[in-house]
């Protein structure tokens, strides 16, 4: 799914301070299940902001809703009838994109869009993908290296690696975690393959994409 996470609530505040009327939209599908965007965040962070605008001295009034999903237009469309001169979208960013789309009004995000990522338990997940656009998760035993060595480099380790810690300090070196993968699969001769410099030019042709009249498939 995608990891979302609130911003700091000073930083939203000098982003919607100009505005008097600020609707909250909520999204009930990743936001909601990272628990950054569903209804009691939306609840959570209008009680906040009006706090922080009253010790500022500032008038603005927050209301809120949350949507199915704010990347879909079809969910958007009841927003006509509310009363708002700007919104606060608690989605990731492409709620925020579509949102900006359809209203006549400005839209700010009220979260970080961090990555793609796997659950690890309850309110905890590991980015997994960076939707780079051309997969290698099938010569690197489903470690993305993109995603998760520090350097996104696709052939590894760098010379940084230390007793399988990466040089950064904040995680197990990814070149590792893929050859001990390997390894288990017993496939560590794969390791040798040179994987081929990605072209980037991939990410940029899927800035749209229309599978409609490919029943979804390749
Ligand atoms: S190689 Fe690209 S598409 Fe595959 S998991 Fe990594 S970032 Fe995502
Ligand atoms: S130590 Fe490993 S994870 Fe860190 S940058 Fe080098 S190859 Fe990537």
């Amino acid at each position: 799914m995608i990891v979302v996470r609130q911003k700091p609530v000073e930083e939203i505040c000098s982003m919607v301070a100009r505005h008097r009327n600020v609707l909250l939209v909520g999204c009930n599908t990743c936001a909601a299940v990272a628990l950054a965007g569903g209804e009691k965040e939306v609840d959570t962070l209008i009680e906040l902001l009006k706090l922080t605008m009253r010790r500022k001295g500032e008038t603005t009034e927050f209301s809120g809703c949350v949507l199915q999903r704010q990347c879909e237009p079809e969910f958007i469309e009841h927003l006509d009838d509310r009363v708002y001169d700007a919104i606060l979208s608690l989605g990731c960013g492409a709620g925020v994109a579509l949102l900006s789309e359809s209203a006549d009004k400005p839209v700010y995000p009220a979260l970080d869009t961090l990555f793609i990522g796997a659950s690890q338990g309850f309110a905890s997940w590991r980015a997994e993908c960076s939707a780079c656009g051309k997969c290698v998760l099938g010569q690197t035993a489903g470690i993305c290296p993109v995603t998760r060595c520090a350097k996104g480099i696709l052939n590894g380790p760098c010379g940084g690696v230390n007793n399988g810690q990466c040089e950064l300090g904040d995680r197990p070196c990814a070149w590792v975690e893929i050859y001990d993968r390997l390894e288990t699969l017993e496939r560590p001769e794969d390791f040798k393959e040179i994987i081929q410099p990605k072209d980037n030019s991939v990410k940029t042709t899927y800035n749209k994409l229309d599978l409609s009249g490919e029943g979804g498939a390749r």
